[in-house]
């Protein structure tokens, strides 16, 4: 059988690695053909040597000139580096699926032109979902490709929404693990430091969404992710704490049976199922053992607590480009809690104080999305609090 050729956008992160190894283990089935990192150049090319992998761009320009005076990448791969050939690399005519793992908006349009270039998406990213998911889906059913969620959450409701019409879904619940201060008191969070933030209690991720997972603005991504894949109002869209992430969704039909996904917390489960779709095969890690005993708890998510889930559910409501503002805003508040010039419980604040200050068009193009995008990060950027 021929190998399925694979494009990993961000190969370099915490997405790339367990990609990399799911590849390791099926050497027969695939074949990584094109890499992109934005900076880390020895370990792209460090990737680049262990895979043959004949294509690598490096976002950023820097990083390539270093890279080209290091000599580090082998001489067979043809290394390129800018936003261009980023989108010129998802959609290489060899490349059957684009694994999309960079992280924030930058992935939309290189996810665009992959999918206009009639290629497989994976979809690790959920902000270029949740920026232009109405453009996104819209280009998919034209083009008629696939979009095989990788997130956690959304590959186990696409999992259990397998053979079953859309009419006969009643809504979705997502599990959220809660992240680190699942346990702390409200009234503890302002003394959180990003040292406290980037540590998760059971997924090693990278830190923009270990953050995130902590003020459950991912959960509130995902809610916005779950809206554009599976095309269910926010009204049928809900959200458990589980603090084991053991169960990674469920969904709820119309007769009242649940289905739920189980597996171990790491993502090798989720991108192995993409890349393979719709083949199964062995899993590089052991799951699930019910030999030995454990709990799974669930419990409601307390809003006050996470006022980022509130916020996007408004957002989601509110339709149009909010949604983009919601995220825009919280990628520079993220950032800007990392370098220590915000406080943690000044994240939602950000979020708000963005959300309230730019009027968003109900239908906006890709250019005004992407306008609104810079016009939130700058705003984002220079509020101050008093
Ligand atoms: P990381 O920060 O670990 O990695 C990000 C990757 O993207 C790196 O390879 C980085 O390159 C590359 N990158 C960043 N910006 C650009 C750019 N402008 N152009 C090209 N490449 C770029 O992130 P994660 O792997 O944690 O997350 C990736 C995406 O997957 C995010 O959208 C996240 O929300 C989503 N996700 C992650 C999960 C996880 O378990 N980690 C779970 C579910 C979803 P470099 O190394 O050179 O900086
Ligand atoms: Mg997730």
């Amino acid at each position: 059988v021929a190998r399925k050729k694979i494009i990993l956008l961000g190969a370099t992160g915490s997405i790339g690695s367990s990609t990399l190894r799911v590849l390791r283990e099926h050497k027969d089935r695939l074949e990584l053909i094109g890499v992109a990192a934005h900076s880390r150049h020895a370990e792209l090319a460090q990737i680049c040597h262990e895979f043959d992998v004949p294509h690598a761009v490096l976002q950023d320009e820097k990083a390539y000139q270093s890279a080209k005076q290091a000599g580090n990448f082998p001489p067979a791969t043809n290394l390129n580096c800018g936003a261009e050939a980023l989108a010129e690399l998802a959609t290489l005519d060899a490349a059957d699926i684009v694994l999309v793992a960079v992280v924030g908006a930058a992935g939309l349009r290189p996810a665009l032109a992959a999918i206009e270039a009639g290629k497989d998406i994976a979809l690790a990213n959920k902000e270029l979902l949740v920026l232009g998911g109405a453009h996104v889906i819209e280009a998919a059913k034209r083009k008629g490709v696939r979009l095989l969620p990788t997130d956690s959450e959304h590959n186990a409701i696409f999992q259990c929404l397998q053979g079953h019409p859309a009419n006969q879904v009643d809504k979705l619940i997502l599990t959220a693990s809660g992240g680190q201060f699942r346990d702390t008191p409200s009234s503890e969070l302002d003394h959180v430091t990003p040292e406290m933030a980037t540590q998760h209690p059971n997924w090693s991720m990278g830190p923009k969404i270990t953050v995130d997972s902590a003020t459950m603005a991912n959960k509130g991504l995902e809610l916005i992710e779950a809206h554009w894949l599976f095309g269910l109002e926010p009204e049928r869209l809900e959200v458990v704490i589980h603090p084991q992430s053991v169960v990674h969704s469920f969904v709820q039909f119309i007769d009242g049976s649940i289905l739920a996904q189980l597996s171990p917390p790491s993502m090798t489960f989720a991108i192995q199922h993409c890349l393979l779709y719709p083949d199964r095969a062995p899993g590089v890690e052991p799951t699930t053992d019910f030999r030995t005993a454990f709990s799974l708890d669930f419990k409601a998510p307390d809003f006050n607590k996470y006022p980022c889930l509130q916020l996007a559910y408004d957002a989601l409501r509110s339709g149009g480009a909010s949604a983009a503002i919601f995220n825009a805003a919280n990628e520079v508040a993220v950032e800007r809690f990392l370098a220590k010039e915000i406080a943690y419980l000044e994240i939602p604040k950000l979020i708000e104080h963005s959300l309230s200050h730019i009027t968003a068009p109900q239908l906006p193009s890709l250019d005004q999305l992407f306008q609104i995008d810079t016009e939130t990060r700058a705003i984002a950027q220079t509020h101050r609090f008093q």
